[in-house]
């Protein structure tokens, strides 16, 4: 096997160091499956790097990652090479307190080329939502690429897609229909050898369908599934990297169905659209529903209009909805302390350490 065939640049290993390349292809609780130059083989990361002085980072599905083969067992990984794009949890459950914790080992994806975010053209077509999954896929530093699925259930597509040109920022926006195959040719150009592509959907939108036509064999189960008809319960595999016939990989982790629901700020519009309905009556319109005069929302509480849990639900969830925003900064920050004090580790111990 070649792991050049699975995207691996070369010019990662100068850099990096001693062992041979690999790419994780699914994650399991403590082990690993990746493939390498000598094929399919299992993996455990090495204790000392990995769980010692909180430096390496946990490789995800998609990672490039140097490891120690061991052909009669699991091989040792020894690092996570750098990535080029990923994508990370961002779920709001936690506190803060449990937030740092969490966000260390949250990466679900590594190493794409392309995101597909996906919208479906019949009456389940939201453009909010779509607008949420793409500002995701630029974060992840791989490319968006916008497909509108069920071609197929409408007359005329114009609209939608006129509506999501003007939000695509630069992004392309392609119509098609996995049913009949109308516009799965025009994704060829991306659908190229050692190419990964991950997708960003709600459940329904037709990902599996899609992905199943693309690579004209059964890789995902579709939903509806006749009883008289096992066929499409069939998967081919379990992994989360999908290496298909025509050479492209496809990522698909347990993880990647909530990404988007962290978006707490256009979720909050959404889910609280009877509370937000009262700051369009403020006297100010940078009231901030405190102590300033002619506040809409302090009147609606003391008339019970708006009741006074509804309203405290409303601003703990925005509190750490700006939490999550910051999200972002903090990674940034994170990076470059865990960049800075590997410096420093190298130079003490260069210099004979201490
Ligand atoms: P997923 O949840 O996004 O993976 O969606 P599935 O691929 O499982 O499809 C959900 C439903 O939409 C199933 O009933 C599919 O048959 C249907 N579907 C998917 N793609 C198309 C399409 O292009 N046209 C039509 N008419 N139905 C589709
Ligand atoms: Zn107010």
């Amino acid at each position: 096997m070649n792991l050049l065939e699975y995207g691996f640049n070369p010019a990662m290993l100068a850099e990096n160091g001693d062992g041979i390349a690999a790419r994780i292809t699914a994650v399991h609780k403590e082990r690993y499956e990746l493939v390498c130059e000598y094929g399919e083989t299992f993996g455990r990361l090495k204790a000392s790097v990995y769980y010692g002085q909180g430096m390496e980072e946990f490789p995800t599905t998609g990672d490039f990652v140097l490891i120690k083969y061991n052909n009669s067992g699991d091989s040792i990984i020894l690092k996570t090479l750098p990535r080029k794009s990923k994508f990370e949890r961002n779920d709001l459950k936690g506190h803060a307190a449990d937030f740092v914790k969490t966000v260390l080992s949250q990466v679900i994806a590594a190493n794409f080329d392309y995101v597909f975010v996906m919208a479906s053209l019949n009456k389940d077509f939201n453009l909010k939502r779509l607008e949420r999954y793409l500002t995701l896929a630029w974060q992840s530093g791989a490319v968006p690429v916008i497909i509108l699925t069920k071609a197929d259930l409408v007359e005329d597509y114009t609209p939608q897609m006129r509506a999501v040109e003007r939000v695509a920022a630069g992004a392309g926006v392609y119509a098609v229909s996995a049913k009949t195959g109308f516009g799965l040719d025009a994704l060829k150009d991306y659908l190229k050898p050692r190419k990964t592509v991950v997708f960003l959907s709600s459940s329904g939108v037709g990902k599996s369908s899609l992905v199943n036509a693309l690579a004209g064999e059964e890789i995902m189960a579709v939903k509806e599934i006749r009883e008289d008809d096992s066929r499409g319960r069939h998967t081919t595999t379990h992994r989360q990297l999908i290496m298909m016939k025509n050479g492209v990989m496809v990522i698909d982790t347990p993880g990647m169905r909530e990404l988007g629901l962290w978006d707490a700020d256009a979720g909050l519009r959404e889910a609280f659209d009877d509370v937000e309905q009262f700051f369009a009556g403020c006297r100010f319109s940078d009231c901030k529903h405190q102590t300033e005069p002619g506040c809409a929302v302090k009147a609606a509480l003391k008339s019970g209009e708006l009741s006074q849990e509804r309203w405290n639900s409303y601003v703990s969830l925005r509190r750490e909805a700006k939490f999550a925003e910051d999200r972002g900064g903090y990674l940034r920050h994170k990076e470059q302390c865990t960049k800075d004090i590997a410096k420093f580790n190298k130079a003490r111990s260069k210099y004979g350490g201490y």
